[in-house]
């Protein structure tokens, strides 16, 4: 067993306090990475407060992970020890459903298994990324370049992965419209890769103060959600509205804003569920999807895609003695625009 620190919610009113535990000895097929950073995604607020329901606790979020790999187990094929690793949102499948078998594994028919907040099929609770060290199955584990900054990588595992892979699901292209809902981890991401992929990208969000930084991360437009003039000049206009908020608001405003057969994709999980009246769909045969992160498949070409394309996250690096300051921050809408934890403040 590996002695690992770490800092835990032990309830949902309570905030992260430091936490020892053990993970498993790498088995054949395992890999152990030493972290060196992890991401802070609004998902984590969500399970640590117990805002879906079923939280497990003690709990260690965390799932914008990067870091070494330290060991490897006797029949890892694809890392050594020395290679840089990433870790997602989710740490094992059943491995033989079809949505298994096709890649997505996020999709799991039965059930991935989280990073944390989740059960091992041996029913062990797994523990995440706000650690000293994971240990992942080999297929599970992505590679991570060294030509970008790992810091700046951490949030692609999951902010990066959940607005690529609906994007690319939808085909954006050049000579469409996309709005980006939200400017916060995924919203800024989303903005980075529609842009990438040669849409028109309009950013729609409830902050006036982030209109600078949305055209620094390259939207070419910026409509503030509470001017109902704009709002009304942008009716019948986008292609595509890529959903990130956080918090509760009201679907049927944003799927105005849709041309004819202009699709909604909806990523961020506010707590409470919004209205879809039938009218604002059925008159412009507009469509409403849901999209949960990405595959391994699709989280490694992304990964390889940002490499490529020079796309890293805007970030606040904290010591994780911050994480609950963090929080506080991220609820009052006060994030540029993703922190992630230096794990070495952990050690
Ligand atoms: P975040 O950094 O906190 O950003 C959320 C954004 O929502 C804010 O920056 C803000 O943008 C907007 N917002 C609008 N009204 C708000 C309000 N009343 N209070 C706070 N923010 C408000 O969160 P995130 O990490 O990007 O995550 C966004 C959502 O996606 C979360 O619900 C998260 O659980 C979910 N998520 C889903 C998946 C998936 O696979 N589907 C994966 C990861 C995360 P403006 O200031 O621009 O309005
Ligand atoms: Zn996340
Ligand atoms: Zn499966």
């Amino acid at each position: 067993m590996i002695a690992t620190k770490a800092y835990a919610a032990q309830s949902k009113t309570t905030p992260l306090t430091p936490f020892d535990f053990s993970r498993r000895a790498p088995g054949a097929h395992d890999v152990q990475i030493e972290i060196l950073y992890c991401g802070v995604c609004h998902s984590d607020i969500h399970q640590v407060r117990d805002e879906w329901g079923g939280s497990i606790y003690p709990m260690v979020p965390g799932h914008e992970i990067v870091g070494r790999i330290t060991k490897v187990g006797d029949h890892v094929k694809n890392f050594k020890v020395g290679d840089l690793a990433g870790v997602g949102c989710f740490v094992d499948s059943c491995r033989v459903c079809p949505n298994c078998l096709s890649g997505e594994e996020q999709y799991c028919d039965n059930g991935m298994v989280g990073t944390y907040n989740g059960r091992e099929k041996d029913g062990t609770p797994t523990y995440g990324g706000y650690s000293t060290q994971i240990v992942v199955d080999e297929k599970y584990t992505l590679k991570i370049s060294d030509k970008l900054p790992l810091h700046a990588v951490a949030p692609l595992l999951c902010a990066g992965i959940t607005t690529y892979s609906p994007l690319k699901h939808v085909g954006v292209k050049k000579g469409q419209r996309v709005g980006v809902l939200g400017l916060g981890g995924l919203g800024h991401m989303a903005v980075k890769f529609a842009v990438s992929f040669g849409a028109e990208v309009t950013m729609l969000s409830s902050s006036i103060s982030k209109e600078a930084d949305a055209k620094k991360l390259g939207a070419h437009h910026f409509a503030l959600t509470s001017d109902a003039e704009t709002m009304k000049k942008l009716n019948n206009h986008f292609d595509v509205i890529l959903n990130t908020v956080s918090a509760p608001h009201e679907y049927a405003t944003y799927l105005d804003l849709l041309r004819t057969n202009g699709t909604m994709i909806v990523v961020g999980v506010p707590p409470k569920p919004s209205e879809v009246p039938a009218f604002n769909l059925i008159m412009k045969r507009r469509s409403i999807i849901g999209s949960l992160i990405g595959g391994i498949r699709e989280t490694q070409e992304m990964l390889d895609y940002c490499a490529e394309h020079n796309i890293v996250s805007e970030v606040e690096v904290i010591n994780i003695q911050q994480i609950n300051e963090a929080y506080e921050r991220m609820l009052k809408n006060d994030v540029r625009y993703r922190f992630v934890i230096d794990i070495a403040s952990l050690k």
